[in-house]
């Protein structure tokens, strides 16, 4: 990566420079991809959704039994002095916890002392003509893994299931790849959730039992729906109801909502941005604007879901 050097990374509890930040070979990060992470972007400057990726970063740290030795204001705290670095940019940050050192046997150690890096780098946005006229994304072939093999809900540094289905995106210059599960219901995309207004006009995302990770934005747009009395299902849907909705959109801390308006280079509905869609963008960018009031006034992150 160019420039890595000059990036600055927050290492257990230290400021360092990209080049000086290292972990040892010994890190069971390396020898076994044995770390969680979270990954978002800020907003002038304040981290969105913070709340919500500490409580996810501390569930995932617990799946792996890997305690979070540092406090969600500490990291809080940690995050705000990297996106200062950036200003007057927005940064990208994300936080990975390691399994620690440790000797090469799959047991971990009794005593772990995990290490803890908050990666920062300028929030690089994604085509803006994507935002307004909708984004292609295709249908991998590599399907999700099932929760009964390793499941999605942990966020593992572990990504080749997700690499590999990305795969197809890049090679046909589209946004996203949208994974099916091992059953054939749509899970979701390779860093992103999946929400369809299906051919009826009903909007619905992919249950949990599908097997997926619980986006934090996918979480924000059911409360939202919620709140403003739009109907909205957790369901399962096959591929086929993928390619016949009228809308569809896939969600993340980086991406927000991304309006989707091909599939395998197939229009979705009329091919443009669907109203559903327009609106939860609208509501989006507001929401936005409110939280970073909110946290500005407080001084302190907020739960928002
Ligand atoms: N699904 C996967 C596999 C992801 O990696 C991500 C984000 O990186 C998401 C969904 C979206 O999650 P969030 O909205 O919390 O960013």
């Amino acid at each position: 990566m160019d420039g890595f050097g000059s990036a600055v990374v927050w290492m257990n509890g230290q400021i360092l420079s990209g080049a000086q930040a290292t972990v040892p070979v010994w890190d069971r990060g390396f020898l076994f991809g044995e770390s969680v992470y979270e990954t978002f972007r800020t907003y002038e400057g304040i981290p969105w959704l913070f709340v919500e990726h500490y409580e996810r970063l501390v569930r995932s740290a617990d799946q792996l039994s890997i305690r979070v030795p540092y406090s969600m204001a500490e990291l809080w705290e940690a995050c705000l002095r990297l996106a200062e670095v950036y200003r007057p940019q927005e940064a990208y940050l994300r936080i990975i916890v390691t399994g620690g050192l440790s000797d090469v046997v799959l047991e971990p150690p009794h005593e772990r002392k995990p290490n803890v890096v908050i990666l920062g780098k300028v929030f690089q946005a994604f085509p803006a003509l994507w935002y307004e006229t909708g984004a292609p994304v295709v249908i991998a072939r590599v399907r999700r893994n099932p929760a009964f093999a390793l499941d999605p809900r942990i966020k593992s540094s572990n990504l080749l299931n997700n690499i590999l289905a990305y795969r197809d995106a890049v090679r046909a210059g589209a946004a996203e790849a949208i994974m099916l599960n091992y059953e054939g219901w749509v899970a979701e995309g390779a860093s992103s959730n999946v929400f369809i207004v299906n051919a009826r006009g009903v909007l619905q995302t992919p249950s949990l039992d599908v097997g997926l990770l619980e986006g934090v934005t996918r979480r924000w747009v059911l409360q939202i729906c919620r709140q403003r009395a739009i109907p909205v299902e957790e369901a399962r849907f096959a591929l086929e109801d993928l390619r016949q909705a009228r809308e569809v959109f896939v969600t993340s801390s980086l991406k927000g909502i991304l309006p989707v308006t091909s599939i395998d280079g197939q229009p979705v509905g009329n091919g443009t941005v669907g109203p559903v869609t327009r609106q939860l963008m609208e509501w989006y960018d507001e929401a936005v604007r409110a939280y970073v009031e909110r946290v500005r006034s407080d001084g302190v992150p907020l739960p928002y879901c």
